[in-house]
């Protein structure tokens, strides 16, 4: 793009054109009871169905207050990177709980999933060699993979004979297959064993991202690997985020001794970066202990979930097939999609309108979330305010 005021305008006006501009809202603090998934926007109370907020923990006072009492001590910055001065206490402490958590030798803390996806990517693929990705990964893998200087195959989503068949096609020089746990747009599961038995088989690293799983599902909330009985000799490389379920900030990547110490001598995600802030490491810490202690916040996640699912059903809203908080409702046009959210916004809920790139071309969604903050009859509200909209709305094409 050539440096000109009108360059920046034309493409602007071009994401207009394609019903695609993006735009922020502020969310505006104020003194909510913990337990009720609502924000303000625009001065307007207002139910929150689209954070990852699953386990209804972001506000939860005792988190908070581990975070204020941290940073009395530590203070708000950590004042240099992990390997020079910035690695404390708390960080170590909660590597070492994560690590428990997760069954594993060791586990790395990095500041955003973001980051820890690049850093595994980048620190297992080389250039010159194959990253093997499904379709819908999120964006972070593909970046990895970028950065790393391989190239990437992509197979087709949730589909392990494709998935085989780009192992098949570059031979010894596919090194990384990685996926998501829980498809983040979508909440479908990918089909882990599968995978990892074909991972085995073609001698590549194989790296789940449970960046939604984690915390949630799973008989103790250990994630998806829990939930498939997998083991870190079936899936080396895990990458969970602290952001979603555990209501803090954050992510890890856990692995045996050898993975954490070659990322840390290598991984640039870690190395050239600040380190996060110790007080987000004691919130992470007194969440994961209530992850562990309160094992109703995911049952009653997942409750909801099949809740709205039943009830969306019944009107005829299509869904995805999904097993997780993650509920979307297809609507195919991102102008359907964004008109959608509009009127539920109006009517008292917050539901964002994922539209390409994000997601594939025609399948313009609601994305709908569930946290164990949600009430019965807040889900329920919802459900009747959807199927206001649809009745009011064209017939939805075929095609989708
Ligand atoms: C949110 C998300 C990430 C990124 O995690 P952050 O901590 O928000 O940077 C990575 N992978 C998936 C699948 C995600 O949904």
């Amino acid at each position: 793009m050539r440096r000109d005021a009108n360059t920046l305008r034309t493409a602007l006006a071009e994401i207009d054109r394609q019903h695609l501009r993006r735009a922020r809202r502020t969310v505006e603090s104020f003194p909510v009871p913990e337990s009720r998934a609502e924000v303000v926007v625009g001065g307007r109370r207002v139910v929150d169905f689209c954070s990852n907020d699953y386990l209804g923990l972001a506000r939860h006072p005792l988190i908070a207050k581990a975070m204020s009492d941290c940073a009395t001590q530590a203070g708000a910055g950590s004042a240099a990177s992990h390997l020079i001065t910035g690695h404390g206490t708390e960080h170590q402490r909660l590597e070492e709980e994560l690590a428990d958590f997760t069954g594993r030798e060791r586990a790395l803390l990095f500041s955003t999933g973001y980051m820890a996806n690049l850093a595994a990517i980048a620190t297992l693929a080389d250039r010159g060699e194959v990253v093997a990705l499904d379709r819908l990964n999120h964006a972070s893998l593909i970046d990895g993979t970028l950065l790393s200087g391989a190239r990437f195959s992509r197979y087709a989503h949730g589909d392990p004979a494709d998935a085989e068949r780009v192992l098949k096609e570059h031979g010894g020089q596919c090194t990384v297959l990685a996926t998501d746990g829980v498809f983040s747009m979508d909440g479908d599961i990918a089909r882990l064993p599968t995978l990892a038995r074909l991972s085995r088989a073609y001698k590549a690293w194989f790296v789940v991202d449970d960046a939604h799983g984690i915390g949630v599902l799973g008989h103790r909330g250990r994630g998806l690997l829990e939930q498939f009985e997998l083991d870190p000799t079936e899936v080396p490389v895990l990458v969970g985020t602290l952001g979603k379920a555990f209501g803090s900030f954050g992510a890890f990547i856990a692995g045996s001794t050898d993975l954490i110490e070659l990322l840390v001598q290598k991984a640039r995600t870690y190395i050239y970066t600040t380190a996060l802030p110790q007080p987000v490491a004691a919130a992470t810490r007194k969440a994961l202990q209530i992850v562990q202690d309160e094992p109703w916040r995911r049952e009653r996640v997942l409750a909801l979930a099949t809740r709205f699912r039943a009830a969306a059903r019944q009107l005829d809203l299509h869904l995805t097939p999904s097993e997780s908080p993650i509920q979307p409702v297809i609507l195919g046009g991102a102008d359907i999609a964004v008109r959608a959210q509009n009127e539920l916004l109006e009517a008292g809920f917050l539901v964002v309108a994922i539209r390409p790139p994000t997601v594939p071309a025609g399948t313009a969604r609601l994305r709908i979330t569930f946290s164990a903050a949600h009430s019965e009859d807040q889900v329920d509200a919802l459900v009747e305010a959807l199927g206001r909209i649809q009745a009011q709305s064209p017939k939805r094409p075929d095609t989708h």
